[in-house]
Formats: C-alpha cells, sequence, structure tokens
C-alpha cells in the first residue's frame, strides 16, 4: 500500500474538485533521513529545534546553531521553513536544564522559558537570521503564546536581535532580510486573540496537539487517560473550526502542524474548515496526499458539518469512518 501512496509523490495535493493543499513537512525528529525529503513537501511547516537541542550534552553556541540550521534551510530552499524557537518543559526536557515541577504541562514552557531566559532567545534568534542571509526562506514561529503581551516582548527581543547583528558587522548586516514572524495556536486563551494577533503578527499555525490537551484536560503523555485525548471530540473540531473561521475573517494566513493534520480522516475534516496547509509527519505525507487526490471538497463539508453537530467523539469517529469507506 505505501507503494501505492508513493507512487503519486510528485503529483499534486489536490482535492478531486481542484482545492489545492499544501502539504508540508513537521520536522526536527529524525534528523537523518528528513535533509533528504524536500522533494516530497511544499516545504517545513514546523521545523522542532529542541529536539536538536535535546541530543546535545549542553546548549549549542551561537555559531553551532547557525551552521546547522543553514544546513536545515539550504535542504529546502526555495521552500520555506517555519523554525519553531525553543519549545522546552511539558514533555520535553533537556539534560542539562533542569525544570522540576508539579504540574510542567501548566508551567514553564516554551515562550515562557524564552522570556525568562532573554540570551538563550537572543542566540537563537541571531542564529536563525544569521543562517537566513542570501537564502531567505526562513520563517520563525512562537510556541505557547497565550497572552499578547508576550508578542510584543518576543517582538522587542527579536528587533534587539537584529540591531545587535547590525552592531556588531556593519558591513555584513547592513541590510537584514527579515523573516516572517508566526505563532502557535495551542493554548486556549490564544482562541479568543485572534484578532490582535493578526495585527502583530505575519501567520498562525495551529498545534492540535496541545490544544486538544488543554481543551479536554487530559495530560497528552499520561496513558491512564489516553482513552480521553481525542481531536475528533466535537468541542476540540468546534474550537478548530471557530479557529479558521476568524483567521479568514481576519485575513489570517493559518495552517495546522497537530498530529490531526498526518491523520487522513483529521486531513480530510481540516480542508473542509478551510485549512489549505497541513503540516505533518514524513510517514504521513504520502497517505494524506493520497486520499487528498480522491476526496471531494463538497462531499468533505457535508461530512463537517455532521461533525460539527455531533454530540459525543464517538459519534464522529463513526461518521468518519464511515466517510472513508464510502469514498474509497
Ligand atoms: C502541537 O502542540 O500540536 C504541536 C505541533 O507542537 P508539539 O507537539 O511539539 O507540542
Ligand atoms: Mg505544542
Amino acid at each position: 500500500l505505501h507503494d501505492q501512496f508513493e507512487s503519486e509523490h510528485h503529483l499534486e495535493a489536490k482535492t478531486a474538485d481542484g482545492k489545492s493543499i499544501d502539504l508540508l513537512l513537521n520536522a526536527g525528529l529524525d534528523l537523518g533521513s528528513e535533509l533528504n525529503s524536500a522533494r516530497y513537501c511544499d516545504g517545513v511547516g514546523l521545523y522542532r529545534t529542541e529536539s536538536w537541542f535535546m541530543q546535545k550534552g549542553t546548549f549549542p553556541s551561537q555559531h553551532e546553531q547557525e551552521v546547522w540550521y543553514r544546513q536545515v534551510l539550504s535542504s529546502y530552499h526555495p521552500a520555506p521553513v517555519t523554525m519553531r524557537t525553543l519549545d522546552i518543559g511539558g514533555d520535553k526536557a533537556l539534560d542539562y536544564f533542569d525544570i522540576d515541577e508539579e504540574n510542567p504541562f501548566l508551567g514553564w514552557r516554551g515562550i515562557r522559558v524564552s522570556l525568562d531566559h532573554p540570551e538563550l532567545f537572543l542566540d537563537q534568534l541571531k542564529a536563525m537570521i544569521k543562517a537566513n542571509t542570501g537564502l531567505g526562506n526562513l520563517r520563525i514561529m512562537l510556541p505557547m503564546i497565550s497572552d499578547i503581551g508576550e508578542v510584543d516582548d518576543a517582538s522587542a527581543l527579536m528587533e534587539r536581535a537584529y540591531y545587535e547583528l547590525q552592531q556588531d558587522a556593519p558591513d555584513q548586516f547592513s541590510y537584514i532580510d527579515k523573516p516572517l514572524v508566526g505563532v502557535m495556536i495551542e493554548v486556549p486563551s490564544s482562541m479568543y486573540l485572534l484578532k490582535e494577533l493578526a495585527a502583530k503578527v505575519d501567520f498562525c499555525s495551529v498545534g492540535s496537539n496541545d490544544l486538544t490537551q488543554y481543551l479536554l484536560a487530559v495530560d497528552r503523555a499520561n496513558s491512564r487517560v489516553a482513552g480521553l485525548f481525542d481531536p475528533y471530540h466535537p468541542a476540540v473540531l468546534r474550537a478548530l473550526n471557530s479557529i479558521a473561521q476568524q483567521c479568514q475573517n481576519a485575513n489570517f494566513p493559518f495552517s495546522l502542524c497537530g498530529e490531526l493534520a498526518g491523520e487522513p480522516e483529521g486531513a480530510v475534516l481540516l480542508i473542509a474548515m478551510g485549512f489549505d496547509s497541513l503540516s505533518m509527519n514524513f510517514s504521513s505525507l504520502h497517505k494524506v496526499k493520497w486520499v487528498i487526490r480522491r476526496v471531494g471538497l463538497a462531499a468533505c463539508e457535508v461530512l463537517l458539518h455532521q461533525c460539527l453537530a455531533a454530540s459525543s467523539a464517538k459519534k464522529v469517529h463513526r461518521l468518519v469512518r464511515e466517510f472513508m469507506l464510502e469514498n474509497h
């Protein structure tokens, strides 16, 4: 079956009735194979920089980061690469940076750590900006945004990074190709701040893994409640649909990079909501493309309508299962 999926890798991800979808890669976990996967995707929608930090024994220097980021950016060039700034805390620990908390998923995570350690954040930003010199395909994304103040503080540090680079090497950085900046929508509060976020940054990407965890109050890493972690819960689907509508109304470019995008059933629902950019693991790319090429947007919209009206995740699962059987 995999060969069958793969046989269409060179074809466009377009629904049977002509809607084109950008299929992007979630990268940063499997370092070897990813650098060769450029031809299979339209770019990288989520580069998890912390994965590389997790393999180190200490914080990589700014120069070491620059060399690494440049390798990643040039592998996909000219396609865009969305690099997420360090997203540690929660389930992601660095051996050399101790975070010991009772409720790590509600604690010191993502942008919170970066803003409390501007020296680390500035190093990372400068390394990314330097790596982007002459390439221009970098986009920067901020994780775990829950408040507009965090965006303002991060933007101020970004301006400081530009300023300091220019001060340190005026010849080299007389002109800086400033990357687009975006935020992750993965904390429920950010769903209610989309208009303000649209005015401050260039794009957003929904982190459906964390958004599901926080909407349903289910620890995504706790096997005891794994059965309750369900992005097909009608409340989660309604939230995602609302995000898509709000972003469309605000003219705010949006995408989704949680695991849901890599599941054919999830992709079908997301496309119907209006997501035309989905980011997923390498192993999902062919499968999702294969399904997209065989469904019609109109049929997906009918399915979405039914799922949004469903009263339980169980009913949603039945609806999507039936849809998949009928359409393949
Ligand atoms: C998410 O939360 O959906 C996401 C894409 O980020 P991560 O899984 O790295 O937290
Ligand atoms: Mg997340």
